[in-house]
């Protein structure tokens, strides 16, 4: 099919042209007197993505679930007890790692749709007046259902508490995307995974943790190796690695954080949040409704619910086959029930226009009752009268 395959996912993203120019290298030695000039101001900038200043950063050539790894096995004990509130795939497979990883898991169902409930969270860490609960797995935006809990809230609940749990933030969706401080919201330990609003591929697990987090590492009695935070503490004071690093990755996250911080974290966050609400315009305009709830809509992903008589999947296999654009599918309990558009990334208001003109296709293909255009329309005059 000519012209190229429109990738309209929430990760892997799409990867602007001066990051693959970047990553297009020769290989390095990662021990020569060089190679720190490229990390250590890797791992200072990564800090304002974070927004830490007090926190440290670390890079792993690994992804967004090693980043779940790190936390729980750097800085609690075997045994200890999580608490994590589950309403989407993400959550749940958190969940699930903690039990297999030996830790006593608190699991809090919720409706997908929604996410952290705050007063539930305050009353439950109230209860724990003998502070069992050793940590707050906390999922910042629920990619299968396009959610975003409020972290500033998590942080403020714990505190009303007056519960020393740690908070740990799954930020793969939402670091250098949505708004994320974590000096600010107190959060301990935050991890983000590389192939979303990075902008770059799959490979890089990107943390970082508070001297609270660092602390507890000291005393952790958990067993680990590749994951270890003390190897990295190690050999990142020198600036180097304790094996070899992703070379490419590290020269397409230079360039990465270079045009984020060039463009402004706030402005950063401004753009998802307008090219969000030009696509939430477009779904209203069909008639259709998001997985979710309202004030827990997400400026990175949309998941959309199809009529009950329809197959989300049939959308997305239209899409891509008719018109070579991808979207994202329901996963696990949402299955056929809703499809997602990624709105993460390097995006502006025309790759929208792309990916809301060829789901009103792929819908209409697929026997939806919707006026072709109606989406389309919505979105540009959103676009138009909001555009700078
Ligand atoms: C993508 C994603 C992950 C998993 O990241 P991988 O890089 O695939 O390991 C975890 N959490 C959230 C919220 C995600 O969106």
């Amino acid at each position: 099919m000519a012209g190229r395959n429109h990738l309209y996912i929430p990760g892997p993203t799409n990867v602007p042209n001066e990051i693959l120019n970047a990553m297009h290298i020769p290989m390095e030695d990662h021990r020569s007197p060089a190679f720190p000039k490229l990390l250590t101001p890797l791992l200072n900038d990564l800090k304002k993505i974070f927004r830490t200043e007090t926190g440290q950063a670390f890079i792993f050539p690994a992804t967004g679930t090693a980043g779940w790894e790190i936390a729980l096995t750097n800085c609690l004990n075997p045994g200890d007890k999580v608490l994590i509130y589950r309403f989407g795939q993400f959550s749940h497979l958190w969940a699930e790692m903690a039990k297999r990883l030996g830790f006593y898991v608190e699991i809090h169902q919720e409706t997908w749709g929604k996410g952290i409930p705050l007063d539930k969270l305050e009353a439950r860490l109230k209860e724990d007046t003998g502070h069992e609960i050793k940590a707050v797995l906390a999922t910042h935006n629920e990619t299968a259902t396009g959610v975003t809990s409020d972290i500033a809230g998590t942080r403020k609940a714990m505190d009303a508490a007056n519960h020393p749990a740690l908070l740990f933030v799954d930020g793969v969706s939402s670091i250098a995307s949505l708004d994320f401080r974590m000096d600010e919201w107190g959060v301990d330990g935050a991890i983000s995974g590389s192939q979303k609003g990075f902008m770059l591929p799959a490979g890089g697990a990107f943390v970082a943790f508070s001297q609270k987090a660092l602390q507890a590492v000291e005393t952790s009695t958990y067993p680990r190796c590749f994951l270890d935070l003390k190897d990295q503490m190690t050999n990142n004071a020198s600036g180097y690695t304790p094996y070899t690093p992703n070379l490419p990755l590290l020269y397409g996250l230079r360039k990465a954080l270079d045009m984020l911080l060039e463009e402004g974290m706030e402005n950063v966050y401004a753009r998802h949040h307008r090219l969000a609400e030009g696509t939430r315009k477009a779904i209203a305009a069909w008639g259709l409704t998001l997985c979710a709830q309202a004030g827990f809509e997400s400026d990175t992903v949309s998941a959309i619910v199809v009529p009950e008589d329809k197959d989300a999947r049939t959308v997305i296999s239209t899409a891509f086959s008719k018109y070579n654009i991808s979207l994202g599918a329901g996963l696990s309990e949402v299955a056929g029930k809703v499809f997602r558009i990624g709105h993460v990334g390097d995006m502006n208001d025309v790759s929208m226009l792309g990916a809301i003109a060829g789901v009103e296709m792929a819908m209409l293909d697929s026997g939806f009752d919707i006026q072709p255009g109606s989406g389309v329309a919505a979105a540009i005059e959103y676009y138009r009268a909001t555009a700078k």
